[in-house]
């Protein structure tokens, strides 16, 4: 094969390289596939001057001498420049530090810098380096001696640079950037000995071929969406801090509530959300990689070196989500809860960090307070407790005799009577004693094991009512708390009904509670099943109205029957009750009726009395009560209502 043979090959096949580039694009964020785009295209100009000089030699071209001399220069400067290059995509992949990188590619650039300055100024004497059409290949000469002595070194160096950091180097890495240095060293001997660069070319256009293979190879593991590296890339990377042991800082980001923001702005807006919070991450200052961790979930990792840089990251994070983000014609806000784990203090490998993920995934969604969680030994004990409340949910429900049902009567407000009651649920376990909801539910939510504890206490609300059912004047129905994973199942209207046909009792006597922040996150599911059972009478009401986001919406579509004002909001206006004047006369406007929630003192309920609210339930008339109390009291109440 002939150099112009070669070329032409060559720039066929960058062809095909470019064409098939512009189908499936090369993940954007990564410096080496970046490099390897900028690196074809240098190359290609080799490619081109490489045919320039060869029509001049072979005369089908002919130009001023100065042009000549010109383009000889560029042609065998070309050489050691096309292995420069090669030398940095190596070094790229090879070092980890970027700054290394960066004064490593600056020693390299020096000689080459003064060689080609020594080579421009010899283009008018021609005393070191003699160009011209009679020069078909290098001639034997000190300026021939130092461009293949520096194209030698440039291969050597590539070739020690692995060596340095062959420990970290995985196999299909250290076999690209072994062979690159080393084929390229023996066509630049074979250039010297054969005064031909055709084996330079057919090298340099094998080894572009074989990476940008490889790249597309890793690009599957690149996430399209967001065109960050995804969890498996991530998991290869913890593999090799955990072997090398590098120290370092991994910072997993969740996003609040995503789930809900896809249903409220759907899904192109939310994809396009996740695809600017990518590219915000990636834009951080300080030296960083971010991966794709999950479907909302993003997680940065860091080198443990800079404490200082783990703050600054975190600081700009938290600064970023005090501002909204522009999504075609939306202005939204955001809010993301970062959790900091250390490695190797607080995971020494594998299996505990993926422990301490766990568990900072059970503290981001068990709706603390806090948006920043830094990982420690405490949140290890929280572990266990909460690891241990999930055997115990498990355990109850294998025993439901487990799972206590407490009831908390509603009265109501001008006679004092007692109207209905809502079923709070406990769990009795035998390791950990009582537990209250606040304890369990977000566990029991984040594990799926509610959906579970629902049926239990629905089938016992039944069981209640059955009893009640003897009394005259009894409660019209006991209301039974529902969360937004009980609709994650599309039959749970079919399944709530059943048992409550299978107890017998009648579908007016029971109540569901559902807030306000459930309805938002699956609206679409939630309103299908309260039209459904609403039809069949059961009864909605709609919990801690207030609490969160009021959404006008849900208020004026869904046929729910009762409204329950969060506690806060009672407490609230016996300072200013003007906004609960407002919201009651809105609500009686649209005929729903109002439970004040949490009534402790005697002003709050003169308050709500004056306001006109129907319904009360606090601690004022009464604490949740166990069934036993609860059924007592109820027949105690109906046995005075029916005396009077
Ligand atoms: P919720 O549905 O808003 O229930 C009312 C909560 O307020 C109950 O807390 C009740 O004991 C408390 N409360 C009632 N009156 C007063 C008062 O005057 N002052 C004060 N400080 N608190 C009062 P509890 O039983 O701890 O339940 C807390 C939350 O746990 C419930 O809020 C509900 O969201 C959830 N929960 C309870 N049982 C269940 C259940 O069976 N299923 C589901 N999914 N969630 C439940
Ligand atoms: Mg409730
Ligand atoms: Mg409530």
């Amino acid at each position: 094969m002939h150099d112009l043979e070669a070329d032409v090959l060559s720039i066929v096949l960058l062809l095909f390289i470019f064409f098939d580039v512009r189908r499936f694009p090369l993940p954007k964020k990564d410096k080496g596939s970046i490099f390897f785009a900028e690196l074809s295209v240098i190359y290609s100009i080799f490619l081109v001057i490489s045919l320039l000089v060869y029509a001049c030699t072979m005369k089908f071209m002919a130009f001023p001498m100065y042009v000549e001399r010109s383009l000889w220069a560029l042609h065998v400067i070309s050489f050691p420049f096309m292995l420069l290059l090669w030398a940095h995509f190596n070094a790229i992949n090879v070092i980890e530090d970027r700054r290394k990188v960066s004064i490593h590619t600056k020693i390299l650039v020096a000689p080459l810098v003064a060689l080609s300055a020594l080579m421009i100024a010899d283009i008018p004497h021609q005393h070191f380096f003699m160009f011209g059409r009679h020069h078909e290949h290098l001639p034997k000469i000190l300026g021939s001696y130092l461009i293949i002595t520096l194209s030698l070194l440039y291969c050597l160096a590539m070739i020690l640079i692995v060596l340095i950091n062959i420990k970290e180097l995985p196999g299909s890495r250290l076999f690209l950037f072994m062979l690159t240095p080393s084929t390229l060293l023996i066509s630049i001997v074979f250039f010297w000995y054969m005064h031909d660069h055709t084996q330079f070319t057919v090298v340099s256009s094998f080894l572009l071929i074989l990476n940008y293979l490889i790249i597309h190879r890793d690009s599957v593991v690149v996430d399209t969406l967001t065109n960050l590296p995804t969890k498996s890339l991530f998991n290869r990377r913890l593999l090799k801090i955990f072997r090398l042991q590098l120290e370092s800082t991994v910072i997993i980001l969740d996003i609040e509530n995503f789930r809900f923001f896809n249903k409220r702005y759907g899904r192109v807006i939310g994809d396009r959300m996740l695809a600017q919070v990518a590219e915000f991450l990636v834009s951080l200052e300080g030296r960083h990689e971010t991966y794709r961790f999950d479907n909302d979930c993003f997680c940065i990792c860091i080198p443990k070196s800079d404490r200082h840089m783990v703050e600054g990251l975190v600081q700009q994070i938290e600064e970023r989500m005090q501002n909204s983000w522009q999504l075609d014609v939306n202005q939204v806000h955001i809010q993301i809860n970062c959790a900091i784990i250390d490695i190797p203090e607080q995971a020494s490998d594998y299996d505990e960090f993926k422990n301490a993920v766990d568990q900072l995934f059970i503290e981001i969604k068990s709706g603390r307070r806090e948006n920043i969680i830094i990982y420690n030994r405490e949140n290890s004990i929280n572990q266990q407790k909460k690891l241990d409340i999930v055997s115990a949910l498990r355990d109850s429900i294998r025993n439901p005799e487990q799972v206590k049902v407490y009831f908390q009567p509603i009265y109501n407000v001008n006679d004092s009577k007692m109207v209905s009651a809502e079923a709070l649920m406990r769990i009795q376990d035998s390791n950990l004693g009582f537990l209250t909801p606040g304890e369990f539910i977000p566990i029991a939510e984040q594990t799926g094991l509610i959906i579970h504890l629902t049926e239990i206490v629905l089938s016992k609300v039944c069981t209640v009512i059955n009893q009640l059912s003897k009394e005259k004047n009894t409660i019209d129905h006991i209301s039974v708390n529902l969360s937004g994973e009980d609709f994650s199942s599309s039959a749970i209207s079919k399944k709530l009904m059943n048992i409550i046909s299978k107890e017998g009792v009648n579908p007016e006597r029971i109540g569901f509670e559902i807030t306000e922040s459930m309805m938002l996150q699956s609206y679409e599911e939630v309103a299908k099943v309260i039209i459904e059972m609403s039809l069949k009478k059961v009864t909605f009401a709609l919990d801690d109205f207030g609490k969160g986001y009021s959404n006008l919406q849900v208020l004026m579509e869904l046929p729910y029957n009762y409204v329950k004002i969060d506690r806060s909001v009672i407490a609230k206006s016996t300072i200013n009750p003007k906004m609960l004047t407002l919201l009651t006369e809105m609500l009686h406007k649209m005929e729903k009726q109002i439970v004040a929630e949490g009534v402790e003192t005697e002003e709050e309920l003169a308050l709500i009395k004056r306001i006109g609210i129907e319904r009360v339930q606090g601690y004022y008339f009464s604490k949740p009560l166990p069934e036993e109390e609860f059924l007592e009291l109820v027949k105690r109440a109906s046995n005075i209502v029916d005396r009077i």
